[in-house]
C-alpha cells in the first residue's frame, strides 16, 4: 500500500469520520452504479498500464465522494494527494502541489467550483498536456515557461454542480453523480461503524438511526457518535432502539431525520402560498449561507418531494403542507 500525503488539518470530528472511513470496495455500500463503472476503468488502466483520466465526482456533502477517491488510489497503487480549492490561493500553490506529484498519482480537489480562474487556466494544460505554463514577467518582456508534469489523475468533487465552469467540466473523463443512500444501506454502514468502534449494536437501533440520517453517511455516522454517548452514560452495552429513539428525539431530529432548520425553511415556503422564494430571500429569512441552503438542506428536501424548483425559485409541495399540517391558503406569519 502506498502512502496517503494529506494536506488538510483535521477536526475532532473529521479524525473520527476517518477513522471509520471505508478503505476497500466490500466495505463502501452503496452506489453500486458508480462502482462497477469505476472497476472497470480501474482495471482497463492498469492493464494498459496508464493513469486513470480525470474523475469529476459531483453531489451534496457526507456522500462519500472523498472515500471513493481514496479507495481509487488504493486500487491503483498511487499516492493521494487531498486538498480544497480554498487552500488553493495563487498559482504557485496548484504548481507547488503538480511538480511534487509521481507519474499515476491522484490529486483530489474538493470543492473544485470554488477555484479561481486564474488557478482554473494553470490547471487546463496541466490536465491535458500534463504540461505547466508558467508566466514570468509581464508586459511584452513576459516569457513563458513549460514545465512537464508527471501524468496524474485529478479527481475533483463538487457539491455545487451548477457553479462548474464548462471548460473545466470538460476537462474530465468522467463524471459521476452520487446518490441518496437508501435505510438499509445506511444501516449497514452503521452496524460497520460500530464494529470499528467496538460498540455492539441492534439491527433495528442501526435502521433508526438510518432512517433519520437524511440519506447521508456522514450524518449517520455523526448521529451513531451521539447515540453511543447517551447508551454510555446510562452504562450499556449494547445500543438498543429504545435508547436510539429516546437519543434521537432529545436531539430535536424527527423521523424524516428533518432538524429546525429543515422545518424552518419548508414553514418560509409553506407561508409564501405558492409564491416562489428565491435562493438570497431564502437565505435571508434563515440567516443562513446561500451555498449551505443549496449544497446541504435544499438537496435531501428536493430528492423528497418537500421542494420544488421553478425557474422562479422554490415552492412547497402539497406533501409540505401535508408535513406542516396546513392548507395551502394558510399562513403561518
Ligand atoms: P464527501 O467527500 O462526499 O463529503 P466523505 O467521503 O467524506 O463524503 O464521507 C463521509 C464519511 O461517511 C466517510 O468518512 C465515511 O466513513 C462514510 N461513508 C461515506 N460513504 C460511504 C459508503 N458508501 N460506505 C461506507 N461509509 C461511507
Amino acid at each position: 500500500m502506498k502512502r496517503a500525503i494529506e494536506i488538510e488539518k483535521f477536526s475532532d470530528e473529521e479524525k473520527f469520520e476517518t477513522s471509520l472511513r471505508p478503505s476497500r470496495w466490500d466495505e463502501y455500500i452503496g452506489q453500486e452504479k458508480i462502482k462497477k463503472n469505476l472497476k472497470v476503468f480501474i482495471k482497463a488502466s492498469k492493464k494498459r498500464d496508464e493513469p486513470l483520466d480525470h474523475i469529476l465526482f459531483f453531489g451534496p456533502p457526507g456522500l462519500g465522494k472523498t472515500t471513493l477517491a481514496h479507495i481509487i488510489a488504493q486500487e491503483m497503487d498511487v499516492n493521494i494527494k487531498v486538498t480544497a480549492a480554498p487552500m488553493i490561493e495563487k498559482s504557485g500553490d496548484l504548481a507547488a502541489i503538480l511538480t511534487n506529484l509521481e507519474e499515476k498519482d491522484i490529486l483530489f480537489i474538493d470543492e473544485i467550483h470554488r477555484l479561481s480562474p486564474a488557478i482554473e487556466e494553470v490547471l487546463y494544460p496541466a490536465m491535458e498536456d500534463f504540461r505547466l505554463d508558467i508566466i514570468i514577467g509581464s508586459g511584452p518582456a513576459a516569457q513563458t515557461i513549460k514545465i512537464d508534469l508527471p501524468r496524474f489523475t485529478l479527481i475533483g468533487a463538487t457539491t455545487r454542480a451548477g457553479m462548474l465552469s464548462n471548460p473545466l467540466r470538460d476537462r474530465f473523463g468522467m463524471h459521476f453523480r452520487m446518490q441518496f443512500y437508501t435505510p438499509n444501506e445506511l444501516a449497514k454502514i452503521i452496524i460497520n461503524a460500530a464494529i470499528k468502534l467496538n460498540k455492539n449494536i441492534e439491527e433495528d437501533a442501526a435502521l433508526e438511526i438510518a432512517k433519520r440520517s437524511r440519506a447521508t453517511p456522514r450524518v449517520a455516522l455523526r448521529l451513531l457518535k451521539r447515540v453511543r454517548d447517551f447508551a454510555e452514560v446510562e452504562d450499556e452495552e449494547v445500543i438498543t432502539l429504545k435508547r436510539a429513539k429516546i437519543a434521537l428525539d432529545e436531539l430535536g431530529i424527527d423521523e424524516r431525520g428533518f432538524d429546525e432548520l429543515d422545518i424552518k425553511l419548508l414553514e418560509l415556503l409553506a407561508s409564501a402560498k405558492g409564491r416562489p422564494l428565491g435562493l438570497n430571500s431564502i437565505a435571508a429569512a434563515l440567516s443562513e449561507d446561500e451555498g449551505t441552503i443549496e449544497s446541504t438542506i435544499e438537496p435531501y428536501l428536493l430528492a423528497n418531494g418537500y421542494i420544488e424548483r421553478t425557474a422562479r425559485g422554490r415552492v412547497a409541495t402539497p406533501k409540505t403542507y401535508e408535513l406542516l399540517k396546513l392548507k395551502p391558503t394558510d399562513t403561518l406569519f
